[in-house]
């Protein structure tokens, strides 16, 4: 019984250094001997691993992310988010309306059908870029986690 408090605290550090996985195979394979017989140590163990585990999850979502996020959640960003894209949509079909009369009333402006091309084109690839991020945004494991 004196052996086995003895051995634990020489194992003390090692399951640190298991949980970290710093060890060597042959210290692994020690500490892992203990663990099996030693159930205190093995409680110690899986104090480290659950603090290691939480301590992971924390520094694995960016700062900014966790900024960004936040000001997504917030509703009056939301709403200036969605305000200022249904503004810049309104304004820019307006302009391409307004592009697509000129042409009408003089057919012969034929730059005036490259600029239309060049507005649905952007506009196409601003759509495009909105329907990735709406479906990255839902598909965000964190999201509902996250309060
Ligand atoms: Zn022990």
């Amino acid at each position: 019984m004196t052996n086995d408090i003895e051995n634990c605290s020489y194992y003390s550090p090692l399951i640190m250094g298991l949980v970290d996985d710093e060890l060597s195979p042959e210290e692994k394979h020690a500490v892992n001997q203990h663990l099996i017989r030693c159930q205190s140590c093995r409680e110690e163990y899986e104090t480290f691993a659950a603090q290691d585990t939480r301590l992971g999850t924390a520094s694995f979502v960016e700062p900014t992310d966790m900024i960004l996020d936040q000001l997504w959640k917030t509703p009056f960003n939301r709403l200036a988010r969605y305000g200022g894209l249904f503004l810049m949509l309104g304004g820019y079909l307006g302009f391409m309306l307004f592009a697509v009369i000129e042409v009408w009333k003089d057919k012969e402006t034929l730059p005036a059908i490259f600029i239309i091309g060049i507005l649905i084109g952007v506009l196409m690839l601003f759509l495009q870029a909105l329907i990735e991020r709406l479906k990255t945004y839902k598909k965000d494991p964190y999201k509902d986690i996250k309060r």
